[in-house]
């Protein structure tokens, strides 16, 4: 069996020595007589792993003691529609910064529920920065602003948490959070699907601070509602019991590769490999962000000739290289390089570049 670099956007690569104790324990886990996805989430054992993964989250993103931690069905997009609900009295205005697609569908989610204000949209120039916080039409009294911390298909990421005043701030860090350390002074919510840097696919952790949380919102069923979430230890009915303890097993590995600070050396050591054999190829592949604001996790690039795309895939899928089609809406190239991703597995698809470029350039 060879396993592939893996450069897909997600669901996305995973540790490998995660994936090898799950299948070790998949039968039995822990002398218990059955998988854990077999136990029920209210049974001791399971609160364990429960327990512990959160344990392990808060100390990974050094999580302020105050803030509640979460874990929740349906991914990403359903946090973006509870946010309104949760946070925004009926007819209050909410403001958006949209950097890219993700930005964008929280803005459609989000209108059935609150009067977005586009703070900043950079769709007319095709999504390609990030606009001084200067330049944010922000409204007087939003109930909070919105942004993306890093856009997963234009690879566009913030340099930092933005200074946008007393507003609270909500980000979705679905596919940066983990990547290096986090700065919780400004954020009053961070939020992220798995299935890019913590896990597989089918559950989210959002992350609360209490006056966000204890808002009274809009009338919501309790299901829809994060203050039941929390007080229920996010069991409200059954959780993702085996995503939960997948996550868990992803955030003891990375503790104990060393934790955020690590994993950001290591991804800005990956992005600058990849960055360099695309501005160093003479024109044969392209990155068009601001180089200010180009993505640690998501680089898409384009080759100088469309025509050589499918080549170029398929070429690199044989060299060991796969999931580096981009997204539809874009075309071309990208490649993901969440914190599964190791230094060698850039170096090996910088080094396929090259000679790519050198026998068809
Ligand atoms: C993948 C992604 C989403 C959507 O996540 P789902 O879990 O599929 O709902 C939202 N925002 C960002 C930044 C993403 O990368």
């Amino acid at each position: 069996m060879t396993r592939a670099f893996n450069f897909s956007a997600g669901p996305a690569a995973l540790p490998e020595p995660v994936l090898r104790q799950a299948q070790e324990e998949l039968l039995e886990w822990r002398g218990t007589g059955a998988s854990v996805m077999e136990l029920s989430h209210r049974g001791g054992e399971f609160m364990e792993v429960a327990a512990r993964a959160e344990a392990d989250l808060r100390s990974l993103l050094t999580v302020p003691d105050e803030y509640r931690v979460l874990f929740l069905a349906g991914g990403a997009t359903t946090q973006q529609a509870l946010i309104p609900l949760n946070f925004a009295a009926p007819g209050q205005a909410a403001d958006y910064v949209v950097t890219g697609h993700w930005g964008r569908l929280a803005v459609q989610q989000a209108e059935a529920t609150v009067a977005v204000n586009l703070a900043a949209d950079t769709g007319p120039e095709r999504y390609v920065d990030v606009p001084p916080v200067a330049q944010w039409r922000l409204s007087e009294d939003a109930a909070y602003l919105h942004y993306t911390d890093n856009e997963t298909i234009h690879g566009v990421e913030f340099e930092g948490v933005p200074d946008a005043g007393d507003v609270p701030l909500v980000a979705d860090f679905s596919s940066s959070i983990a990547s290096r350390p986090l700065d919780f002074s400004r954020l009053a919510m961070v939020y992220a699907g798995a299935q890019k840097n913590l896990g597989p696919s089918g559950i989210a952790v959002a992350v609360i601070r209490p006056d966000l949380l204890e808002r009274t919102g809009q009338p919501r069923a309790p299901i829809l509602d994060y203050r039941e979430h929390a007080r229920a230890g996010s069991m409200l009915n059954t959780p993702a019991t085996f995503n939960w303890y997948l996550a868990g097993l992803v955030f003891r590995w990375m503790l104990d590769e060393g934790g955020v600070e690590e994993f950001a050396r290591r991804n800005a050591e990956k992005a600058a490999l990849l960055y360099a054999a695309i501005d160093g190829s003479g024109g044969f592949y392209r990155n068009d962000v601001a180089p200010r604001v180009r993505s640690r996790m998501n680089v898409p690039f384009h080759l100088h000739d469309r025509g050589l795309d499918p080549l170029f895939l398929r070429e690199a899928t044989e060299a060991g290289l796969i999931g580096l089609k981009g997204h539809r809406a874009l075309g071309g190239m990208r490649a993901s390089i969440y914190n599964a991703m190791p230094v060698e597995g850039v170096r090996a698809l910088a080094g396929f570049m090259d000679d790519f470029r050198k026998r068809h350039g």
